[in-house]
């Protein structure tokens, strides 16, 4: 199905601010967004405030940010479902004035009974409906009701699931659910359904953990005589395992990948890999990810999260990513967490040095930690690989090297090699046996970018000032 775009879709991504922004969630944020994107439609943000004692500013903000870092920017304002309650329980009482709903006054004693009753038969708890029918002249006194969905009770319902594909359920496994509480404030089964009518969304797309909840939807949309809108219920993402994703695993929020070091271009992408194909392309821009999104490629089983698979992409957007975006990135890494905040001329040879640094790291701190010869101080610490290489022989070869060096007119990349492969043929030894002990003395490890570019980045008074350090 490759719809043409139309002005009509319009999407929402729901999240409960309970904690931080899933991973999970953020995928269906991604999927919401780029189906609006596709369609030409709008993607809406609906913060489920609801659980006033769980939700936090704290959490709002982490989803926020999240969304904002992804670049999954919503249309119009963000609407808080806390403040629309009185909406949601007018159409409960909309629904008791047409005999949609009914008070039902059944005491706490009485719903555990219920409940016990259906653990000993080893089925679900379901409300048996003994306030349905009944006369309001007898209900009993000082007791406040809950206000009840008359759910239909024979037949069956189906619904058309985008991804999932035709899934029925029979009416007797669904109990007359609560609308409003005792306390008169509306539950969430409600609310969701009153929102997404008011706000005219036409496609649900969100976890198949809300697949259930979807049936007792739709009968609340029947009842009020409104447009169902297209439900998408997509499979969760589970571990390299199988099993439903752990922390190890992946399950964290958007804001610890961001810290590990991952791009949000290349966590995009890895979250759109994941539950979602176009042939065997791995690789998506966000003009093709729009272009080709739709439900059709969305897989009806759950995707195993794999760490190799999310850096394998990041080295790709890495290589690709602007040097002075990614020395900027680099900068504020060392000046949050080593607190060396980088000065003009820092800056100018980690940028100098970046398509050096980048072809070899797969996330930003492996960049940060690979950049950091750059800005090392003399004497330099000399890892214990490097240390070994600098047996007694490499550091005299290190001191005829400076000599090599020291008189070169020009401290470019060419005269440079010239200048080393010339004392590489001269003493019979491989290039390798050269540039070794002359990484090690440059960086005080055994892996760099090239070793001219090094050499041309350091400059020539830092470059043989390390190389003298470490001669003998
Ligand atoms: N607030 C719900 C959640 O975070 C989502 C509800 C929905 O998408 O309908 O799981």
């Amino acid at each position: 199905m490759t719809a043409e775009p139309t002005a009509t879709v319009v999407t929402r991504f729901a999240p409960s601010p309970t904690g931080f922004l899933h991973i999970g969630s953020a995928r269906t944020a991604l999927f919401n967004w780029l189906f609006a994107r596709h369609h030409g439609g709008q993607f809406l943000l609906r913060v489920e405030d609801t659980d006033r004692e769980r939700s936090t500013q704290e959490a709002v903000d982490a989803i926020l940010h999240g969304m904002d870092w992804l670049g999954l920017h919503p249309d119009g304002e963000i609407i808080y479902q806390s403040k629309r309650a009185e909406r949601h329980a007018a159409v409960a009482h909309q629904l008791l004035a047409e005999g949609k709903a009914y008070h039902c006054y059944a005491s706490k004693e009485e719903l555990a009974e219920m409940r016990e009753t259906a653990r000993s038969e080893g089925r679900p708890m379901r409300y048996d409906g003994r306030w349905r029918d009944r006369d309001p002249s007898e209900a009993p006194e000082g007791v406040d009701p809950v206000v009840r969905f008359k759910a239909p009770q024979a037949g069956e319902t189906t619904i058309d699931d985008a991804v999932q594909g035709p899934v029925t359920i029979a009416h007797d496994q669904l109990d007359d659910m609560v609308l409003l509480r005792a306390d008169g404030t509306p539950t969430y089964m409600l609310s969701v359904v009153v929102d997404d009518h008011d706000m005219g969304i036409t496609h649900v797309i969100r976890g198949d953990d809300h697949l259930t909840n979807a049936f007792r939807q739709y009968q609340l949309y029947a009842a009020m005589g409104w447009n169902v809108p297209t439900f998408g219920h997509v499979p969760l993402i589970h571990g390299p395992d199988g099993a439903k994703l752990s922390k190890r695993h992946g399950a964290l929020g958007v804001e610890a990948y961001q810290e590990m070091g991952y791009l949000p271009e290349a966590l995009r992408n890895y979250l759109l890999r994941l539950g979602w194909g176009h042939g065997d392309d791995e690789i998506f821009s966000t003009a093709q990810a729009i272009e080709w999104f739709d439900m059709d490629g969305v897989g009806k089983s759950p995707a195993r999260f794999d760490f190799a698979k999310l850096e394998s992409i990041n080295g790709h957007y890495m290589r690709e990513a602007d040097d002075t975006r990614l020395a900027l990135l680099v900068a504020k890494e060392l000046s949050t967490n080593a607190g060396h905040a980088l000065d003009e001329n820092e800056q100018t040879r980690l940028v100098q040095a970046m398509p050096g640094l980048k072809e070899r790291a797969k996330t930003l701190v492996e960049l940060t930690d690979a950049a950091g010869f750059l800005f090392a101080k003399r004497p330099l610490e000399v890892d214990e690989k490097a240390q070994k290489l600098l047996d007694t022989d490499a550091r005299t070869l290190l001191g005829r090297m400076h000599g090599a060096l020291q008189s070169l007119p020009d401290w470019t990349v060419d005269s440079l090699e010239t200048a080393l492969r010339n004392l590489g043929d001269a003493e019979n030894l491989k290039f390798g046996k050269i540039a070794q002990p002359l990484r090690a003395a440059l960086c005080g490890r055994t892996t760099s970018p090239g070793i001219f570019d090094v050499l041309v980045v350091l400059g020539r008074d830092e470059s043989l000032a390390r190389i003298a350090d470490q001669t003998e």
